[in-house]
């Protein structure tokens, strides 16, 4: 990412939500974007997950400058790359724990059968495969977001984007996604976590903060070797 600014129009007012933001994310890395209520985390979180286009600047992703793509161009890529998980989980409460899983292989058109192997695969992987004909009611916190990770692998994305996934879960259950998505980056998941608690953020091999849509490197996590900014 580089100089890349967003801002949101809003009566006669003019918000910079982000401020000339650059930014490197190497294949592989699990980077923390820490900040408080209002810096812009979730802006930058949905620009990065081709959900919304800059205001200026560039975006590349993986070699191609996709900034000022159009909205079908952007989801193609959305669909292909990226795995999305939120704080609220964002299950259909409709739906089984599998059902569910199953629904963004629906909009790649992969084939039923297919689908729910890759399905099955996804849950096992966190852990519910006996879990997979429950409704979302019928599961706690941690097994609803664990549903939510698998969803978000089903497709097995190379890119992890997770907004405070842990903001909805108790202390010992948050401990328990973190784990999973630190796993994930051991199996090669690149990984883009947003939060505003400095205990999570130390799981990240990288941490960045945001403020008044500005961000800055911070020396900590895990990893010695800083790259990129
Ligand atoms: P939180 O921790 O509360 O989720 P955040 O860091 O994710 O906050 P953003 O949602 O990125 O913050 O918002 C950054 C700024 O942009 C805020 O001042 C917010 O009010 C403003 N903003 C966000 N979305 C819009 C929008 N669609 N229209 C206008 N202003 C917006
Ligand atoms: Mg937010």
């Amino acid at each position: 990412i580089q100089q890349l600014s967003k801002q949101y129009k809003m009566g006669g007012e003019t918000l910079k939500a982000l401020d000339e933001v650059s930014l490197v994310v190497n294949k592989g890395d699990f980077i923390a974007i820490i900040g408080p209520s209002g810096s812009g985390k979730s802006t930058l979180m949905n620009v990065i997950g081709c959900l919304d286009a800059p205001t200026s600047g560039q975006y590349w992703l993986d070699g191609e400058e996709i900034s000022r793509l159009k909205e079908n161009k952007l989801a193609e890529i959305r669909n292909r790359k990226i795995g999305f998980i939120f704080q609220g989980f964002n299950l259909l409460s409709r739906l089984t724990a599998i059902e569910n899983v199953e629904l963004p292989l629906i909009y790649r058109g992969v084939p039923s059968k297919l689908r729910r192997e890759h399905a099955l695969e996804a849950l096992r992987k966190v852990g519910l495969e006996e879990r997979i004909h429950h409704r979302p009611v019928e599961l706690s916190g941690g097994q609803q977001q664990r549903v939510a990770i698998a969803r978000a692998l089903a497709g097995n994305p190379p890119i992890l984007l997770a907004d405070e996934p842990t903001g909805a879960l108790d202390t010992r259950t948050g401990k328990e996604v973190m784990g999973f998505i630190k796993e994930l980056n051991g199996l090669g998941h690149t990984i883009v976590l947003i939060t505003h608690d400095p205990v999570i953020s130390e799981q990240a091999k990288r941490v960045v903060r945001i403020m008044d849509g500005k961000l800055n490197e911070e020396a900590g996590g895990r990893n010695e070797l800083h790259t990129g900014v």
